[in-house]
């Protein structure tokens, strides 16, 4: 594999300051398990090294994800991943969380985000050029994953876990494993549609890149925010702005959050119901306003069966670095 030398004036470390303890650990010989775990996004590809336990990174870093060049892709991990055994024993095995389907038996990756990776076997590629043995799963069920293990979904016999970011997604952890399905789309939720109320709303059925028509995804997910703002009257607007707009009362942006809250949280006490369980982490963008996912789980547990009296839908314990701490559970 043909390797450069990009990337590294690009990367940046995200948790800076405990790399010289850690490397003393390393040097007197008394270091325990370490956990390596790679989230690969459309943007960047996040790096992280954790103890056994992995409550936060010992040491993580990033780099652009080169989307279109797979030499570039390949050579920026296996740099970071070089620089990291420099700091720490090397791993037997290693974890990558990739935005995508991979196919339960032919382990083939489609992902439209990053082109370079797509319709290939990842993990067997990544096991020639890294020389260990390398798992590769779907980043929300890294992330439900990753609250499995001492997060909001601890120790859960079934977990479901929500992505709300520029989409809307999920993943099923059953005794500890991700559950892929069928085609390796287990959990998803935002497509398949239409939803049910777009009449309420005056919002236009729209084709979705799934092949369905009307998908939650289209209204509901961080762009669908945007897309929701432009029908109501005012486009452009992202999905931190209206959020903070709503928080600040402004009357667009409640139009628009009360829109987006009913028809998500419809389809989401659709979705839960029959599950019955008792805490749903969410993840993504819009998981960071505590009080947006307040609104929506109290919106959607009053639309259940048998309706919870207490909060199910909680932000994620390891909402920042959830990605890399799943995968490196894998
Ligand atoms: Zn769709």
């Amino acid at each position: 594999m043909a390797r450069t030398c990009m990337g590294r004036d690009k990367r940046q470390y995200l948790y800076g300051g405990n790399t010289g303890t850690a490397y003393s650990i390393h040097k007197i010989g008394v270091q325990k398990m370490i956990r390596f775990g790679f989230d690969v996004g459309g943007t960047y590809i996040r790096f992280a090294v954790f103890d056994e336990a992995a409550t936060a990174p010992l040491w993580a870093k990033r780099a652009d994800t080169p989307v279109h060049d797979k030499n570039n892709f390949y050579s920026t991990i296996h740099d970071l991943f070089d620089e990291a055994c420099t700091l720490y024993d090397r791993p037997e095995r290693l974890g990558f969380s990739v935005p995508g389907a991979i196919h339960p038996e032919t382990k083939i990756l489609i992902t439209a985000n990053i082109p370079c990776i797509s319709n290939i076997n990842l993990g067997a590629e990544l096991e020639d050029l890294l020389k260990l043995t390398v798992t590769v799963a779907n980043d929300a069920d890294c992330f439900v994953l990753s609250e499995y293990f001492g997060g909001e979904a601890d120790g859960k016999e079934f977990a479901f876990g929500l992505i709300m970011g520029t989409g809307i997604g999920g993943g099923i952890i059953i005794n500890g494993k991700p559950f892929q399905g069928r085609s390796g789309s287990g959990g998803e939720w935002g497509h398949g549609g239409p939803v049910a109320d777009l009449d309420k709303y005056k919002l236009p059925v729209l084709e979705c890149g799934c092949g369905q028509k009307g998908c939650l995804d289209l209204y509901c997910g961080g762009k669908g925010l945007t897309r929701m703002s432009g029908f109501f009257g005012k486009p452009g607007l992202d999905a931190v702005s209206l959020v903070k707009d709503w928080k600040n009362g402004d009357r667009h942006a409640t139009k628009v959050i009360e829109a987006w809250c009913d028809l998500t949280s419809s389809r989401l006490a659709a979705v839960l119901s029959p599950f019955d369980i008792s805490s749903v982490p969410v993840g993504g963008g819009l998981a960071k306003s505590q009080d947006l996912i307040r609104f929506l789980d109290k919106a959607t547990r009053q639309k259940m069966f048998n309706a919870p009296i207490t909060d199910i839908i909680k932000p994620g314990k390891f909402l920042l670095f959830g990605g890399m701490r799943g995968a490196a559970f894998l």
